[in-house]
């Protein structure tokens, strides 16, 4: 084979290699086409443009002077492409490198650039057919310098370039891959400047093919494999901020509820002493809302910073649990950590003074007492919190007995819930009298519990329960179908009309729907209106009087009479008489006791009360006949209770009632 013929060789399989690594550089470029792949991709396939141009110019050459033109033409191809090539590998590199993008402006002053070289290339000499050469000097030793200042400054750039990861295999290959292509392209130059310095021509060039072809491949290897690499890394950086974004918290920078149970798990073994405190910023939200974003994170950033300051020995980590809460971990038990706790609250509350703006906090903390994990105790601590919270306490540490009869209390609240489902409620009646004619003038229905296990339970054993776990509204909603079904009933049977009273709850009495689930029952059920009555105590009212004004407003404009129940007792006040209007006011029975001269002398006074004020007035828990006598004579014209009357499921029959009522003159209690 001659050198000219290995030559070609040695062209065709470069050119074949830069359109290979044109194909494969897009395909890593993925359908989002990253910008420095593309450039790559650019780069090679306009080196194939080199090689493919440079094999047809030659060809050209074998077959006349009347080609010349042509020759050039394609000449000037391929030193556009041999440029192009150099122009976006350097841009490539270095968008790749540096996570830059490349504006158009740029990429077409480059690609403008590429051009006009080529034609100061090519130019010389070509108008001359006898300046070979001229020609040969500029398109072959120019191109070749230049070429080799271009691959000199790449892997001087890539020598130079030093990524946060630190330099990798992929990277070193690239840059060595660079320097045997300068290599060869300075000694191409070389031997066009200085024919004799490198020997015979054609056998030279194709030595120095050879080495432009190890470079080239060298250069296709490495490129393939840092681009690995950073594909790799790449992952990796998102796998790790994924991580972070689970485990931290971004506006702190502590770390978060996850974060911190891991980092327990990870650095605690389940025997060592551990305790976890927790502190919540009360209204959070409000003060968000009213003091900015930036000013609560500043607040838990101090406050977090106070619980931990300036003891380091015993601490784990600290956390922001939720948006309103931080959690410290401890490796302390016993009184120490009750001394630990103790002075951070302290501290915390001292900080908390200087923040600009009052700010209200409760601390819980619970410590490792049988193995229990992390979870629990973090668990716990918050649970601790959030009674002190509840009693207006500043701090709690969380008792284990304590724990087990919430836990029964949750264990209630399940329990009740499906007892609402499966009809395990059920209503007994009690019958209002007319205190001078003895007549039954309504009943009130009172909710029982058919406890599986425990038998009938009384409200008082269950209700609070319901009311911790939201579960009133939906006894409330039941007591309310169920009295409504039962009226229809008895209207059905031709039954005197009755009215009959039910009890709400805060909750139900608070919930702006309540009226119109109220219309929907007694639409549903023919009953009319004035037949059922609602009593509210004044302590469900308070929570938010304007509300409860109008509910119990749009109730009454249905034709629905309000009873104000254990009038005396909770918080009471004169505002809840005139803002919720009552119909009837129910004397708690605590103040009819027999011997309670005040508490009568409160009773007498509500009496006289309802009188000024239109009201009816219900005497409650009337068990004795000088009680009944006392009502008699103090204008209280209605009584409830045990003696006339014991809750029943059956409805109260009035004569029984009637012939039980003293003469007129009966004395005082
Ligand atoms: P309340 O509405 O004041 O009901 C009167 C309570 O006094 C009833 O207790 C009744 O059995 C009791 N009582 C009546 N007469 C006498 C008497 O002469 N002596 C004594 N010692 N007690 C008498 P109960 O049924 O245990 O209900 C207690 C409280 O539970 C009720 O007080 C009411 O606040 C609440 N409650 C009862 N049923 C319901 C209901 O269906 N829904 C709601 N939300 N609360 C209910
Ligand atoms: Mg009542
Ligand atoms: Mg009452």
């Amino acid at each position: 084979m001659q050198p000219n013929d290995v030559i070609t060789l040695l062209f065709v399989l470069q050119a074949l290699i830069a359109f290979a690594m044109g194909g494969v550089a897009l395909g890593l470029a993925g359908r989002r086409l990253h910008m420095g792949r593309r450039l790559l991709a650019g780069s090679f396939f306009a080196l194939g443009l080199y090689f493919v141009a440079s094999l047809l110019s030659t060809w050209l050459a074998t077959l006349g002077p009347q080609w010349a033109l042509t020759r050039s033409a394609l000449s000037w191809l391929s030193q556009v492409g041999g440029f192009a090539h150099l122009a976006l590998l350097m841009l490539a590199l270095y968008s790749m490198a540096l996570r830059r993008g490349v504006s158009r402006k740029v990429f077409l002053w480059v690609m403008g650039i590429s051009v006009v070289a080529a034609l100061l290339i090519v130019l010389p000499g070509s108008s001359d057919l006898s300046e070979a050469r001229t020609r040969y000097g500029f398109r072959v030793g120019g191109r070749s310098a230049i070429t080799a200042l271009g691959y000199g400054l790449i892997a001087a750039f890539m020598a130079r370039y030093k990524p946060l990861a630190g330099r990798s295999l992929g990277q070193l290959l690239v840059m060595s891959s660079f320097g045997v292509l300068f290599l060869f392209n300075a000694l191409t130059a070389s031997a066009v400047f200085h024919p004799g310095l490198l020997g015979s021509a054609p056998g030279t060039s194709a030595w120095l093919q050879l080495g432009s072809l190890i470079g080239l491949l060298l250069l296709a290897i490495a490129l393939l494999v840092w681009l690995q690499e950073r594909t790799l890394a790449l992952a990796e950086a998102k796998t790790l901020n994924a991580e972070r974004m689970a485990h931290f918290d971004e506006a702190t920078g502590l770390v978060n509820r996850h974060g911190l149970l891991r980092r327990l798990d990870r650095d605690v073994t389940p025997a060592s002493a551990l305790t976890i405190m927790t502190l919540r910023l009360h209204r959070f939200a409000l003060m968000e809302r009213t003091l900015g974003s930036t000013w609560v994170q500043e607040a838990l950033q101090r406050l977090g910073e106070a619980m931990v300051a300036g003891r380091d020995y015993h601490l784990l980590v600290l956390a922001r649990i939720d948006s309103d809460r931080l959690a410290v971990a401890l490796a302390a038990d016993g009184s120490l950590a009750d001394g630990e706790v103790l002075s951070r609250r302290r501290e915390v509350e001292r900080v908390a003074l200087s923040l600009g703006h009052p700010v209200a906090l409760s601390f819980g903390y619970a410590v490792r007492g049988q193995r229990e994990s992390a979870g629990t105790i973090l668990a716990s601590a918050c649970l601790a919190q959030e009674k002190a919270e509840a009693g207006g306490l500043r701090m709690l540490r969380f008792e284990p007995e304590q724990a087990l009869s919430d836990a029964d209390e949750v264990k209630i609240v399940g329990a009740l819930y499906r007892a609402i489902g499966e009809d395990q409620l059920f209503l007994e009646y009690q019958g209002i009298f007319n205190t001078h004619t003895g007549a039954l003038d309504c009943v009130e229905a009172l909710v029982r519990w058919r406890h599986p296990t425990e038998g009938v339970m009384p409200p008082g054993r269950f209700l609070p329960a319901a009311e911790r776990g939201g579960l009133m509204a939906d006894i409330d909603i039941w007591v309310l179908t169920r009295v409504c079904q039962t009226l229809r009933d008895r209207k059905d049977a031709g039954e005197p009309a009755v009215p009959v009273a039910i009890n709400l709850s805060a909750a139900s009495l608070l919930d702006g729907g309540l009226p119109s689930v109220v219309e929907s029952q007694l639409r549903r059920n023919g009953v009319d209106p004035h037949l059922l009555e609602i009593e509210v105590t004044e302590s469900a009212a308070m929570n938010d009087l304007s509300k409860a004004s109008a509910v119990v407003n749009a109730l009454r404009e249905l034709g629905v009479r309000v009873a104000l129940d254990d009038l005396g007792t909770g918080y009471s006040s004169l505002v809840h008489l005139r803002d919720l209007r009552a119909d009837r006011l129910k004397i708690d029975r605590s103040f009819l006791a027999e011997g309670d001269r005040f508490g009568n002398a409160i009773a007498a006074a509500i009496g006289a009360l309802g009188r000024s004020l239109g009201c009816d007035v219900v005497g409650e828990g009337v068990e004795t006949e000088a009680q009944l006598a006392f009502c008699k004579a103090h204008h209280i014209g209605f009584v409830q209770g045990w003696l006339l009357h014991r809750p029943a499921e059956r409805w109260p029959q009035p004569p029984a009632a009637r012939a039980r009522m003293p003469a007129d003159s009966a004395p005082p209690v």
